[in-house]
């Protein structure tokens, strides 16, 4: 259906940072996939892992046990850190969302439901989510929404305060850097002032780490970086549940749903189900991708590659202002429409994302190499040297 535009460019092949359209040109690509393709294109540990698991099982159903989704849960689990905690799988970050939200419904007493998002905030295009997701331009031709949505401005704690405190509510949803809506990082102490509006409230934090979790952001986990800076005096902000998505697979469609087991206990039998979430196929992906990343520790890597591309970026003349942590940046540029300055990078053979009219976005694999961080710094200054002039 025409809900994309047409494509410039049309890929045939990736490898790592690499991708070759029909023509055998190359690219460089800081898109990702949009911040899906956390470990590379091609990535052969993956691909091994489909192949192994395409010739054993590929899918039985949830009536019954598998063992792959078991390793993926557990190490989600761990790396999250925020206590012991119950996983259910999904298909897509919106799915993923999709639960968090049901469940933070059946865990709130009776007449408590709605969820506090953030303005600006994206958290997925089914009718809740988009409802969740504070872009209102989004929400009118599909109105009626679900009920029970409300946004407060991002960073703005006394709001969130005021918002969490209506009879009515059942959890906040929050992302710890928001991605789509022009990479804009949570102000120092936001996440810890959050925490502590949830828990004054009674209410359940909800973390989407779909576009930041994984180790994009140089932690593990986007939440992992409140407290760190001592703010308040708070060690950790550990969220009540945590969704995941896009890295998860490395473009194997899976997403997740994490929560702490005193919450995730609302749900019985029969609560929440899907089809395919969790099969063996995807989780396998997933359990391949999690081993190369704790293998390549793609925080610290992240960290290093974030910061070097951050300083090359605010090296270009045409570039106003960096924001985002680790490898999830965007560059506000000076002048020119950022979808134009895009278009001439891909001429150029650099895939970067116009997110915003002004913002470009940065989410290359998190195992790219500095010369590649070069090569993206070099050809974008030239390119916006070209459209400047
Ligand atoms: C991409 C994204 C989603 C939606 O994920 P889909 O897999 O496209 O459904 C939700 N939340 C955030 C923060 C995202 O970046």
């Amino acid at each position: 259906m025409n809900t994309y535009p047409p494509p410039a460019v049309t890929f045939v092949r990736g490898a790592g940072a690499r991708l070759w359209d029909t023509a055998g040109r190359s690219y460089l690509d800081f898109v990702g996939g949009v911040a899906v393709c956390s470990i590379g294109h091609a990535h052969p540990a993956v691909a091994d892992a489909l192949a192994e698991q395409a010739r054993i099982l590929l899918h039985v159903s949830n009536l019954y046990g598998t063992t792959v989704g078991l390793d993926v849960a557990q190490t989600l689990n761990r790396l999250i850190g925020a206590g012991e905690g119950s996983v259910f799988f999904a298909n897509s970050g919106a799915e993923a969302n999709e639960c968090a939200i049901k469940l933070a419904r059946k865990w709130a007493p009776q007449g408590r439901y709605a969820v506090i998002s953030a303005d600006r905030s994206f958290h997925g295009r089914t009718l809740a989510t988009l409802h969740a997701t504070g872009q209102p331009h989004r929400h009118g031709p599909f109105q009626p929404l679900p009920a029970g949505f409300r946004h407060v401005p991002y960073g703005d704690l006394g709001a969130l305060r005021a918002a969490a405190a209506a009879p009515d509510v059942a959890a906040v949803l929050l992302e710890a850097v928001q991605g789509e809506g022009g990479v804009w990082e949570a102000p120092p102490g936001y996440l810890e002032g959050a925490r502590q509006v949830c828990d004054d409230a009674g209410v359940l934090l909800m973390m989407d780490e779909v576009q930041t979790g994984l180790g994009r952001t140089g932690r593990w986990f986007g939440f992992q970086h409140a407290g760190l800076r001592g703010t308040n005096g708070v060690e950790a902000v550990l969220p009540d549940v945590v969704t995941v998505a896009k890295a998860l697979g490395n473009g194997v469609p899976i997403g997740a749903c994490w929560a702490r087991d005193d919450v995730a206990a609302a749900f019985v039998p029969g609560d929440h189900a899907t089809t395919l979430g969790g099969q063996p196929l995807a989780t396998s992906a997933a359990r391949a991708v999690l081993k190369v990343m704790e293998e390549e520790d793609v925080p610290a890597r992240a960290a290093a590659g974030g910061a070097r591309l951050a300083a090359g970026l605010r090296s270009i003349p045409g570039v106003a202002e960096v924001r985002g942590w680790g490898l999830l940046l965007g560059a506000e540029l000076r002048h020119r429409p950022a979808a134009e300055v895009a278009a001439a990078a891909l001429r150029a053979g650099l895939l970067v994302n116009p997110v915003q009219p002004t913002t470009l976005r940065f989410v290359p694999s998190l195992l790219v190499t500095d010369d590649e961080i070069d090569e993206c710094v070099g050809i974008l200054g030239r390119v916006l040297a070209e459209v400047a002039a």
